[in-house]
Order: C-alpha cells, then structure tokens, then sequence
C-alpha cells in the first residue's frame, strides 16, 4: 500500500509517455519533427513532467495554449522551442520575449508589441503564422497571409520562422473536409517568398494522415493515450498515461428506504453496502457521473450511487465481497480485467477524454512512475519535482 498523502492520486506512466512519442515517431518517419502539446497542465498529467519527458523522447518542441503557460515551462528550467498556439495579446509581448516563447502572430497589433518588445534585445522573436483555412477559430483568412507576411518583414526584430493551421475534424471517418483545408494550407505556403516550417497535423491527423506531417506535427492526445478508437486501428498502438486512484474510506450498510447523499436521488431497496470514496467533482469527477458510471474495486465495477459531492463519492459494492476500508479504487484505469478510460468517463459526462483529463484538477497528486516506481510526486502543497 502507498502509505503517503491524501488517498486519492494520478500515477502518470512516463514509460507509457514515452512509448506513446516513439508510436508517433514510427508513424510520421524521420523527416518531420514533433511539438508536443502540454498545454492545459499537460492535459491533466503535469506539463513540466510531461514536457520533459517528451523531450527526453525525441520532441523538439513544446506546446502551450498561452503565456502563462509557457512561463511555467521556462521556471522549471526547460529551455526547449516553446509555442504559444493560442492569442497572444499585445499586452503579453513583453513577457514571450522576456521568456523567449514562440508565439503565434495573428493580428498586426500583437506584431507591433512583439518588434516593440523586442526592439532593444538584440535578438529577433520567432513567430508562427496561423492561418484559419476552415475551424473558423483562431488565425488569418487564407487571403490576408501574403499582405500579412509583407507587414512583418517591416519589422526587422521579428523572424518569421512558422506557419500553421489547425484542423477541424481530422479525427472523422470522413476526410474530405481535412483534405480540403490541407489544400488551402498549402497554397497559402507556396505563394509565400521564402520557406518556413509548416505545421498542421493533430493527433488524429497523425494516426491517420501521415502524409500531412510536413515539417513539423502537433500531437496531444495520441501522447496521454486517449485518442479515440486508439486499439492499433489506425497504426498508432497507444497506451493510457495516467490511472486515476483512491481508497476506501468507509464502508457501511443501508437498509432498505435508507437514501444516499445530497437529494436523496438515491435509495436502497435491499440491504446494501456503499463504499466512500473520497474523490469529488473539485477533483475533476463530473457530478453528471451522480447515480450513473462505475469505479473498480477489487476488480469489479462498483456503481456510483446518490449525487456526486465536491469531495467524495458513494458507490455500491453490495455484489463485492470483502470490501474494506483502504482497498485500492480505480476511478481511470485498469484494475485487474476491468477497465474505465478517460473516453468511458467522458462518454458517460455528455463530452470527451480531453475534458476529463484536464478536468483532474490541482489538489489531486501527481505520482510519476517509471517502472512501477514513483520516481517523482507533485503534490499541492509539495512540489519536488523529481522529474
Ligand atoms: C490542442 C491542439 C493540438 C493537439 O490536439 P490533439 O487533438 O490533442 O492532438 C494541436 N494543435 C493545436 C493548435 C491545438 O490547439
């Protein structure tokens, strides 16, 4: 038993991380390089961890969603190719050039910022240039990059290094409409004067579309093992980084009318024994899991009954001998033959692996494991980051 800390955790695989980069790695080939994406505190796992991590395997580059973010990565000491790759505000330039991040350049006035900012460092701030060929989200029209990259060769301390765009459903069977924007893309790169170094693939667009790798390809999720259909379909055999862990904390019988937790939702009609599981929505646990969804105790799905509170949850382990206060609950992950995935949980809240993950939120431990060792924890009130 791990005898230490709060009874509820994420143990973060960095073999499985790892493992999950060189997939990415093998379906792309040599020729183009990763950035691997750490935004959202690594999607739940722990950016500094994770981008190291990556790193370490053979990214060259890492992404963040904003400045601060960045900022998080530079105060750990990584010192890799940062890019930001989501607005980047006037108001912030100072801070990415102080930081030497990478941020992506959108509108003329963060441009303005950036050659201000930077107009006494006696260095130039590589810049990306997104492009919006269809998400219909951030970056420019295809039709304003060329007068756009004429405005920034105005601007002797930017060097404009990038150009990217972002796909809008590369992880759909269908890949017309990804085909459409890899073309719209591309002829936006080719009417430009120089080369630069082209982005555009996401996860799925990398499981699926090697072929889009270009320069450079932009993974997240493949990298936390959580892409959709990830079983090897589509040559990328992924495995899931982080198992999410807690402990019995009190095991007790209802009698029949007896309710559970806020409400009342829930009421027993036979003599039923509930575990308490001290793990919450403010832990990243969606309430709309309340009186649906499972955790695995002693191998078997639990249900969760009642609503599910801030702090803690109740599940129904009647059907599960010997249940004991401190047994091991797997809320994300294997346990035994069973299994609940990120995807699972997600299914079960209306949205996706994404928003479960970097749902987990900052008071839930982080264990790094590598070979079955912790080999560094990230606590709230602790950081010894020992990776
Ligand atoms: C989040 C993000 C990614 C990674 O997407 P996944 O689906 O997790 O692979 C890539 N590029 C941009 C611009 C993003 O915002």
């Amino acid at each position: 038993m791990r005898e230490q800390g709060r009874p509820l955790w994420a143990e973060i695989d960095l073999d499985a991380l790892e493992h999950n980069l060189r997939q990415v790695r093998g379906r792309i080939g040599p020729g183009s390089q990763i950035m691997a994406v750490v935004k959202a505190n690594g999607y739940g796992h722990g950016a500094v961890a994770v981008a190291r991590s990556s790193l370490q395997a053979g990214a060259t580059h890492l992404g963040v969603a904003c400045v601060d973010e960045g900022m998080q990565l530079r105060r750990a000491e990584i010192t890799a190719p940062v890019v930001v790759l989501g607005y980047v505000p006037p108001w912030e330039a100072a801070q990415v050039v102080q930081h030497q991040l990478i941020p992506s350049v959108t509108t003329r006035e963060t441009a303005l910022a950036l050659a201000k900012a930077s107009s006494h460092t006696g260095a130039r701030v590589p810049v990306h240039l997104k492009v919006d060929t269809g998400m219909a989200r951030l970056g420019l029209a295809p039709g304003e990059v060329e007068d756009f990259v004429r405005f920034l060769d105005t601007l002797p301390t930017l060097q404009l290094q990038g150009l990217y765009t972002h796909f809008a459903a590369a992880d759909e069977a269908d890949k017309s409409y990804t085909y459409q924007q890899f073309r719209a893309f591309l002829a936006v790169a080719e009417r430009l004067p120089r080369p630069l170094l082209r982005h555009v693939a996401n996860s799925a667009a990398v499981a699926d579309l090697p072929e889009m790798a270009l320069e450079m390809v932009r993974p997240g999720i493949a990298l936390y093992g959580c892409l959709a259909g990830s079983s090897g379909s589509h040559g990328l055999a992924l495995r899931p980084v982080l198992v999410l862990k807690s402990r019995v904390a009190r095991v007790h019988t209802l009698s029949p009318g007896e309710s559970v937790s806020y409400g009342r939702t829930w009421i027993a009609d036979k003599p039923t024994k509930i575990a308490l599981v001290p793990c919450g929505y403010a832990d990243g646990l969606p309430r709309l899991l309340s009186n649906r969804g499972a955790v695995l105790i002693r191998g078997q799905q639990a249900p969760i009954v009642g609503r599910v509170c801030m702090d803690m949850h109740m599940a129904d382990v009647t059907h599960i001998p010997e249940v004991a206060i401190h047994d091991e609950v797997v809320i994300i992950g294997r346990q035994g033959e069973a299994e609940i995935t990120a995807g699972d949980v997600g299914e079960l809240a209306g949205t996706i692996s994404y928003e479960i993950l970097c749902g987990i939120s900052a008071r839930v431990p982080r264990l790094y494991m590598r070979e079955g060792q912790v080999v560094g924890r990230r606590t709230l009130v602790d950081t010894n980051p020992v990776v």
